[in-house]
């Protein structure tokens, strides 16, 4: 097909005697003809101008490509620098696809504008497009790797100005599930209060609240193994610092920013890390993540099953304990943000369901039907305050089991041993 044919040549003419080189003359029709780079195109048009144009003068000027381009100032004579500036900077990273950017002179950008606005024509595309495409290809060609529009694992963003390349790195996301065998770990690093994570004497100079956390003990070993330089952990909820998490374990996705390596063994890590973690926190079905997930694993909203210890303070009957976790089942409670979380959580009123409910195991006192303490296995709505829905928080949360029993209730402990996200977290059950 002859471009010549497709291209309205008084708007080729009038561009060639700006003084434009073969990939900006080109790059004016870029959407005219397949196949074809803007530089040929630019070529071709040029050839076909020669003898279209009458004026001899105007010939004389277009039948050359000018030394220095009126719009790009020879910008596109650099494409193997600029690819070579790339190889470069990418060459400590592990990575499967790329992408390149750039950022261009706002002057030649200028001029490209008000040659469009002097042309009249719509089949151009910008010189970016036209720039980071031919980089693109080139820098593949030397490392191997495709060019990936949508998720690139590193964007080259390139500054034609300085000649220097900036790298934005996709960061590694890994999605598991952990169960939390001990009490007294928070999910993430706590600052400490005084002195906001800095360090001082009250925090023994570590800058936390607790010496560990399911999150420093799962990103360690995936640290080392991508060298990455900071990690953030996105958890499906998270259960309270003296709660054991059992049972299927717990949905979360672990962040790693500017990883250098992204090819990691699963398995091999999955192992690692269990061996680092000692027992306080065990990790399975480790895999790759996106940020699409974190984003539904935070939006999520499931059931949760826990087991609570609800010690009581006067004996109760049995068959008043019974009557009373029956009245529970499907019942909506109102709960007030418990004193215990206020300082970082708005006062208000929420509600939600007791989805199901029953006794586990209790203990007698004197061989009588009396109870004094018992293990409930309760499911609730995700959010319920499950210590706050036994002992009432001084009537803020309502109903509750020791309003009903008429007795304080003292939770002695709280696991949590199941997460509904059977169906993906999707939907409300
Ligand atoms: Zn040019
Ligand atoms: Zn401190």
């Amino acid at each position: 097909m002859d471009i010549a044919e497709l291209v309205d040549l008084d708007i080729a003419e009038k561009a060639a005697l700006k003084g434009l080189c073969y990939h900006c003359l080109g790059r004016q029709f870029a959407k005219l003809g397949h196949g074809i780079s803007n530089k040929e195109r630019g070529f071709y048009l040029r050839n076909a101008l020669a003898s279209y144009v009458k004026n001899k003068e105007s010939k004389q000027s277009i039948l050359q490509e000018p030394s220095d381009c009126w719009l790009c100032e020879n910008l596109f004579d650099e494409l193997e620098k600029f690819a070579d500036l790339v190889v470069k900077e990418l060459s400590p990273y592990n990575y499967e696809t790329f992408l390149i950017g750039s950022k261009i002179d706002a002057e030649i950008m200028d001029r490209e504008e008000r040659l469009w606005g002097e042309l009249g024509n719509h089949h151009y595309e910008p010189i970016k497009a036209e720039l980071n495409r031919e980089v693109g290809k080139l820098v593949g060609a030397r490392i191997k790797k495709e060019v990936n529009f949508e998720k690139p694992d590193i964007t080259a963003v390139i500054d034609t100005r300085f000649d220097s390349i900036e790298l934005q790195i996709t960061p590694l996301y890994i999605f598991g599930r952990y169960r939390k065998l001990v009490r007294g770990i928070p999910q993430t690093r706590w600052d400490c209060k005084e002195c906001w994570g800095k360090g001082c004497k009250k925090c023994n100079n570590t800058g936390k609240m607790y010496e560990t956390s399911v999150e420093e003990l799962v990103a360690k070993e995936v640290m080392n193994a991508a060298k990455g330089a900071e990690h953030s952990f996105h958890g499906m909820g998270r259960e309270d610092i003296d709660a054991r998490m059992l049972g299927n374990g717990r949905p979360f996705v672990l962040e790693i920013k500017i990883p250098i390596r992204r090819q990691l063994d699963m398995k091999a890590l999955e192992e690692r890390i269990n061996a680092y973690t000692e027992g306080k926190v065990e990790v399975f079905n480790l895999r790759f993540s996106s940020k699409d997930e974190v984003i539904a694993i935070k939006e999520a909203k499931v059931l949760k099953t826990y087991d609570v210890e609800v010690k009581f303070a006067k004996p109760i009957k049995h068959e008043k304990l019974k009557e009373v976790v029956r009245a529970f089942k499907d019942l909506v409670i109102e709960q007030q943000t418990p004193k215990r979380v206020l300082h970082r959580r708005a006062d208000k009123t929420r509600r939600k369901m007791v989805k199901d409910i029953g006794i586990e195991a209790v203990e007698k006192k004197g061989g009588m039907f009396k109870v004094i303490s018992a293990v409930l296995k309760i499911t609730g709505e995700s959010g319920i305050y499950v210590k706050e829905l036994i002992h009432g928080d001084e009537g803020r949360t309502n109903p509750s089991i020791a309003g009903y029993l008429n007795a304080e209730c003292d939770v002695r402990r709280l696991d949590v041993t199941h997460i509904h996200d059977e169906n993906g977290g999707k939907g409300k059950w």
